[in-house]
């Protein structure tokens, strides 16, 4: 980006904006100041640290200019051009929204419980073969990222598609009224979050916050499956298209075939393709769909959207596969999970052809409140004893799907360890898998499955 700080004093309403100001380019911003880079505006956010005290290293590193709090007056710098504000993280979002309404691209906002940042990748990448676009880097998703990524944009970016995450009602109504959509999309409801709402019903409701902001040409791309998205959508008066696996859908996909290293299907709209995605996971399925319904909403041809999904690389794929040192086969997501996510890997698993034996290794998903022993139990619907004969279990709250598998399992096929002897998991795990096993491993990030990971790939 380039702006001259008279113009950022303007557009962040600067208690000071009317002074007058040296003629200096900005052409970059940066929150944390050891990411600063030469030419950037410092901004100085106050959350567990107090951002301000980090001012001197900005300047080191090449800050041109420093927002800053008005409460904080005392503590600024002499030694670079200061634009007060009352709070540092408002003036962020307005510079945000101000360098949008500047470039004026498009706007594709993404949501959903999972399959966020793929999508969105995937709408990026397909996009990509026509204009030029910016998008969310890596999970930059909240009321922070969001402004971070509309500062990003150059000049000449054409549509800017924005990951947008959420845990509370009325993160999505501020994000989408911040950016005002021209395509809003939601990949799914699932459960994450549940603790707080307590009910899927609930978490639908603030998803579709996303359509608060929505332009009134806009058009509104959600998961025509979800029942409660179809139904809520009846109150959004913008233009709709909906994806999915059911035929009534806009698009609808069919003939999904999965294998370790990628995963076909094929797509109502052109029923003469075969759309590979170089990713494995019938879940991915959804992803490309509603990717390839954005992109059709933007008017690429279909067959430069087909080649950007079979040659799609995912920023930040955290369900890879990998080898241990036996010579098996171990897909590793060890950094997340939710119920959801964790019954479609789990099928996935289950579809991918394997020599040896197929072992699931599954950890605690935190943070699901009351319903917890319900949403861990739920696993079992995609844990069989013909497709994976073996089971780890690992963390409190996996004791209540270790009880329901037992009624499913043979005797001492299911391993069940609290999350304190994880020690003892290993050294059985360990025991157990041979060189033709295929090993899934999955938990949220609390658990610490990167130590049976590490284990496995390091054992002799
Ligand atoms: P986060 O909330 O952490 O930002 P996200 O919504 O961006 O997550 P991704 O990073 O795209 O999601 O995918 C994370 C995991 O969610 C995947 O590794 C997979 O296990 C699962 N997942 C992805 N897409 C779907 C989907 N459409 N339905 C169900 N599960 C999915
Ligand atoms: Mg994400």
């Amino acid at each position: 980006m380039k702006m001259q700080v008279t113009e950022i004093a303007k557009a962040v309403q600067a208690v000071n904006a009317e002074q007058a100001w040296p003629d200096v380019n900005v052409t970059g911003v940066a929150f944390d100041s050891r990411r600063l880079q030469a030419g950037d505006l410092f901004i100085p956010l106050v959350g567990e640290n107090d951002g301000h005290q980090f001012i001197q290293s900005a300047v080191d590193n090449g800050a041109v200019a420093t927002l800053w709090a008005s409460d904080h007056a005392d503590s600024a710098p002499k030694n670079l051009p200061v634009i007060m504000v009352a709070d540092t993280l408002s003036a962020l979002q307005q510079l945000g929204q101000y360098y949008l309404q500047k470039i004026n691209p498009k706007v594709v906002a993404v949501t959903g419980s999972n399959g966020k940042t793929t999508t969105k990748d995937m709408i990026a990448s397909l996009l990509g073969t026509q204009y030029n676009v910016t998008k969310t880097h890596a999970n930059f998703n909240n009321q922070i990222g969001v402004p971070i990524t509309l500062l990003s944009m150059e000049p000449n970016t054409e549509v800017v598609v924005v990951e947008m995450g959420m845990d509370h009602f009325g993160e999505l109504d501020f994000l989408s009224r911040l950016v005002q959509p021209d395509v809003a999309v939601i990949t799914m409801i699932g459960e994450a979050h549940i603790e707080f709402f307590g009910t899927r019903d609930k978490i639908a409701d603030a998803k579709m916050e996303i359509v608060h902001g929505l332009k009134a040409d806009g058009t509104f791309i959600f998961n025509g499956d979800e029942p409660l998205l179809r139904e809520r959508a009846k109150e959004v008066t913008q233009h709709q298209r909906t994806f999915g696996l059911d035929e009534t859908n806009t698009l609808a996909g069919s003939d999904v075939a999965t294998s370790r290293a990628q995963t076909q299907f094929k797509a109502s709209l052109w029923p003469d393709e075969t759309y590979t995605i170089p990713m494995m996971g019938a879940y991915n399925v959804n992803n490309a769909l509603a990717a390839l319904l954005v992109a059709d909403t933007f008017h690429v041809r279909s067959n430069a959207a087909q080649q950007a999904l079979a040659s799609f690389v995912p920023t930040e794929n955290r369900t890879e596969w990998l080898t241990g040192s036996k010579g098996e086969a171990i897909l590793s997501d060890v950094y997340n999970s939710n119920p959801t996510a964790a019954r479609r890997v789990l099928a996935a698993f289950a579809a991918v052809p394997a020599k040896g034996k197929r072992i699931a290794v599954l950890g605690d998903m935190l943070e699901l409140g009351e319903q917890s022993d319900t949403l861990h139990v739920s696993l079992a619907s995609e844990l069989n004893p013909e497709t994976i004969p073996s089971v780890y279990l690992n963390g409190q709250h996996m004791q209540a799907l270790a009880a329901t598998l037992t009624n499913k399992y043979p005797e001492g096929a299911v391993h069940y360890y609290p999350t304190e002897d994880q020690d003892q998991l290993i050294t059985a795990l360990e025991n157990e898998v041979q060189a033709d096993d295929q090993v899934l491993l999955k938990g949220s990030h609390g658990i610490h499955l990167e130590n049976v990971l590490t284990a496995l790939e390091t054992a002799d």
